[in-house]
Parts: structure tokens; C-alpha cells; sequence
């Protein structure tokens, strides 16, 4: 039995878990981490919405930039991070 995630590993590689980019046996581990952590459950649920957010402003061409919250914007732009 592998050791759990830690909080910090958990946010680290929460893009790839959730672009289910990991490894079954990894994203099981995220699973349990999710489970037992309430903090990463709060920070997971948010950080995809924002995520999905962001892509539905990408998606529409007349989305008003002004106004854009920092979060929204930093979010958007962890998401198109090349993933080298
Ligand atoms: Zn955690």
C-alpha cells in the first residue's frame, strides 16, 4: 500500500487528475484522497468548475473580457499550459 496523496501533491497534479491523464492506480489515489479530505474536496469541485467556466468564455466569441476575475484568469491560463 502506497503511501497517501498529500494536500500538496494533490493540488499539483489536479489538472492531469482531472484531464484523467494519470495512471489508474494514481487517479485511485486521488479518489481516496478526495474522500478523506475535505479541503481538497472543496478546492477539486471549485477549481473544475472554474475550468469549465473559463472554456465556455473561450468558447464564446463575444464573452466580455473586462471584468474577468484574477482567479478566473490565472485559471484559464494553468488550463492552456502545455503540458511538456
Ligand atoms: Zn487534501
Amino acid at each position: 500500500m502506497k503511501p497517501s496523496l498529500t494536500c500538496r501533491e494533490f493540488v499539483e497534479f489536479l489538472d492531469r487528475y482531472l484531464c484523467r491523464e494519470l495512471p489508474a492506480e494514481t487517479s485511485a489515489r486521488f479518489d481516496a484522497h478526495l474522500a478523506c479530505c475535505p479541503t481538497c474536496s472543496a478546492y477539486a469541485s471549485t477549481y473544475r468548475e472554474t475550468v469549465a467556466l473559463a472554456r465556455r468564455a473561450f468558447e464564446a466569441d463575444d464573452a466580455p473580457v473586462s471584468g474577468v476575475p484574477e482567479e478566473l484568469v490565472l485559471a484559464i491560463l494553468a488550463a492552456s499550459r502545455p503540458t511538456t
